[in-house]
């Protein structure tokens, strides 16, 4: 478990900017012939306002014969402007399955394959979840439980006394994590 796991680290939900390879064949992206300029756009599902846009085209490069190219392009976000510093050639890995059919991945930088890649503002273009560093909101949610216990003594102590056995996980949780952010204080 990472130190920092209830502070620095971002969800999933708050980069509204990935890629998902769904949509790239879902479009007819990957079959189309290859070259064209296309347009990527995220909307928000509350109210379908444009988050961001990005500027692509599919190419016959890289180590699959198969990739997206994104140039170098400002990218919008939220209606600001950010330089995403520089070209990214991403290559899209085309698997076979024995029932037929294709099933395409995404290949990140780091060598994995992966459904989605995220664009992380002020980074070094799409990465997969784990050079990120994302997780996801469930994992914090737990925290945010364990947040509640942490701030109310009475519901800790409780917590702690519990029957229910998961009630009492939650709130040996807590108190560690207390113990830890006290130590961090220097108590
Ligand atoms: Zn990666």
């Amino acid at each position: 478990m990472g130190r920092d796991r209830w502070t620095t680290r971002l969800t999933v939900e708050q980069c509204p900017i990935f890629l998902d390879v769904q949509v790239f064949r879902r479009s007819g992206a990957l079959k189309e012939s290859p070259g064209l300029p296309r347009e990527l756009t995220w909307k928000t599902s509350e109210n379908g306002a444009t988050v961001g846009h990005l500027r692509y085209r599919v190419t016959q490069e890289g180590p699959s014969g198969l990739a997206l190219y994104f140039p170098p392009q400002l990218v919008a976000v939220n209606g600001l402007f950010i330089p995403d510093g520089g070209d990214q050639l991403i290559a899209l890995e085309a698997v076979r399955p024995h029932l037929g059919g294709v099933r395409y991945w995404l290949k990140c930088e780091c060598g994995k394959r992966a459904g989605r890649l995220y664009l992380l503002v002020a980074a070094a273009g799409f990465r997969c979840r784990r050079c990120a560093n994302l997780t996801y909101r469930s994992a914090q949610r737990h925290d945010a439980r364990k947040d509640a216990l942490c701030r109310n003594p009475a519901l800790l102590g409780a917590a702690l006394r519990s029957r229910k056995p998961r009630r009492r996980t939650l709130g040996m949780g807590a108190f560690t994590q207390q113990l830890r952010r006290e130590q961090k204080r220097g108590w």
